[in-house]
Formats: structure tokens, C-alpha cells, sequence
């Protein structure tokens, strides 16, 4: 469902063809006011190779090539930010609590198939959902460069990083600093210095690709996640950064010149995996995120990375 086209796209997941045709009977046709579209699928596998992504997944935990939560984490890992409403045969409230912790948005038994209960749970779904993401844009949005702030950079970047190394695909992490912002702030002011932060976040902007995650994680440092990215596109990546840097220091009337410290650049899961970790500030699979971790392990990768440390060229 876009700004474009109000249809919302709701996905079922279930293999048992029964239950497939009771939620498709009970969701045809739409209610006055909504319009929706319904696909189907039998298997995880053919959900997680749909290219189109739902607004909407009712999904049957117990598939022919999933079972149990397992199920839940790895379609969640493919659509991180896809509400999921689980079909479920017995009623576990052990389950159904994890579940929800793990990001099911409701549960519907399947004895509860019909057209009132379904539609209710389709909608009141997707209006909660609807609210979590609002709270989560205002939560996770660096508000002067419009960027993501660390929390938003982590929460976006560490299911595809998952997803990749599941997949052995690769991708890059890059860290880069803007330069000079203490000076700046201190010569012209801190107006002057959130001008020149804008003006880094623009530069990075226009640089990577749309699919890429950038992200303000500190004062003056940004980090960039770029999914799906070969090794040749370090070098690519950087001589565009130059190129807009040129750019935006060859506008008239600025006080400063905006220079971004390239702080590392990794390649593939192995090492690009160890560096978003050490932006947690924890191991691999550990979930503990204090700021006391997070700062000891940047300080730890600018100790390490300070022989690749080299400004953008102009
Ligand atoms: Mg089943």
C-alpha cells in the first residue's frame, strides 16, 4: 500500500489448502472502504522469493519447509518491517507471548476463519502497525540531517546483514567522519556547524544508492550499510562521495569546506558482520546494546582502523 495505489497487498502463508481457502473465501471481497489484494503461497521458500513486498503476512506456523517460530524469525528477516498475523492450530499462550516479542503484530485461531473476525484482525493489525511505524520514525531519525540516528542505522542494517550471511551474499559497511566540525562550530557558531552536518549528510545522500542505509551514529561520524555490494564498488562508492563533496564546496558563500574522513570500509559478511557488531558493542548473536559497550568497541575500531584513515580526495 503506497501514496500511489491505496490496494494493500496481503500475503497468506499456509500450506494447508482448507485453511487457505476459508481466510481467501473470508477476505473476498474487500469491505466498503478498504481495497485489498490477496496472494498465496504454500511454503516459506516461495514467500521469501517474492519480490514485491506486503503490506500484510498471515502466516501459518507450520509449513513443509519451516516449523515454529523459526518460521516467524526467518520470514521477518526477509520482511523486517511487514506486520505478521499468525494462523495458529492449538493455543499455546507460551508461543503466542514469544511470538509477539519477536514482532507478530496477532494471532487467529484457525477454528476462527470467518469473514467478521479475519477482516477485524486485517485492520486493526495494520492501523497498529500503521502507529508503531510512526513512533518508530520519530524514534529512529537523526531530526537534523534527517538520516537515521544509530538506533535507526542498527535496527534497519542488522536483519540484512543477517539475511546476507544466511544467503553468503555480500555487502559493505563504511565509516566515515566530516571533519573539522569541532573547529567549525568553534570559528562560526553551532548554526554554521549543523549547516556543515547537513551538508555531510547531502554529500552521503547523493552518493550511495537508494538502498543503501546511512546513518548519523555520532556526533560527526556517519556509517553507511550498502546491501548486495561487490568489492569493486568500494572504490566506486568513494570517488562519488568526492565527486558530490566537490560539488557541494564549490557552492559560493560557505565559511567551511566539508571534508569527510574516510574512517573504514569492509567488505562481505565476515568483516563488515564484525563491524556492525562493534557498533553493538557485543558478539555476534548477543543482544546487549549499553553505551559504555558501544563506545568501547568504536573506540576499539578507530584503534584498528586508523592505518586505512584517509581523507575523501577532492
Ligand atoms: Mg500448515
Amino acid at each position: 500500500m503506497t501514496s500511489d495505489d491505496p490496494t494493500l497487498n496481503i500475503l497468506l502463508v499456509e500450506d494447508d489448502p482448507v485453511h487457505a481457502h476459508l481466510a481467501t473465501a473470508a477476505l473476498h471481497p474487500a469491505p466498503e472502504g478498504w481495497d485489498w489484494r490477496l496472494k498465496h503461497v504454500e511454503t516459506l521458500a516461495a514467500a521469501c522469493a517474492l519480490t514485491e513486498t506486503p503490506d500484510l503476512i498471515l502466516l501459518d506456523l507450520t509449513l513443509p519447509d519451516a516449523r515454529g517460530l523459526d518460521t516467524l524469525h526467518r520470514l521477518r528477516e526477509r520482511f523486517a518491517f511487514v506486520p505478521v498475523v499468525l494462523l495458529t492450530a492449538v493455543e499455546d499462550p507460551d508461543i503466542e507471548a514469544t511470538a509477539l516479542q519477536a514482532g507478530a503484530q496477532d494471532f487467529l485461531g484457525k477454528d476462527e476463519l470467518t469473514a467478521r473476525t479475519l477482516r477485524r484482525v486485517v485492520r486493526y493489525s495494520m492501523e497498529r502497525h500503521r502507529r508503531q511505524q510512526d513512533l518508530m520514525r520519530l524514534s529512529t531519525r537523526d531530526e537534523l540531517t534527517g538520516l537515521c540516528n544509530r538506533r535507526g542505522f542498527l535496527t534497519a542494517a542488522e536483519p540484512l546483514a543477517r539475511l546476507a550471511e544466511r544467503g553468503n551474499r555480500t555487502f559493505l559497511v563504511f565509516f566515515a567522519d566530516l571533519d573539522g566540525l569541532k573547529a567549525i562550530n568553534d570559528t562560526h557558531g553551532h548554526h554554521v556547524g549543523d549547516e556543515a552536518l547537513r551538508d555531510a549528510a547531502w554529500i552521503l545522500t547523493h552518493s550511495f544508492r537508494s538502498a543503501d542505509i546511512i546513518g548519523r551514529i555520532g556526533g560527526d561520524e556517519f556509517a553507511i550499510f550498502a546491501p548486495d555490494a561487490p568489492p569493486e564498488t568500494i572504490e566506486i562508492m568513494i570517488r562519488r562521495v568526492s565527486k558530490w563533496q566537490a560539488e557541494r564546496n564549490a557552492e559560493p558563500d560557505r565559511p567551511y569546506k566539508v571534508s569527510l574522513i574516510r574512517r573504514q570500509a569492509a567488505l562481505a559478511s565476515a568483516a563488515g558482520c564484525t563491524l556492525l557488531h562493534a557498533c553493538y558493542g557485543c558478539a555476534p548473536g548477543s543482544r546487549a546494546r549499553t553505551t559504555s559497550q558501544f563506545r568501547r568497541a568504536r573506540a576499539a575500531a578507530r584503534r584498528d582502523s586508523d592505518a586505512s584513515r584517509s581523507p575523501v580526495p577532492e
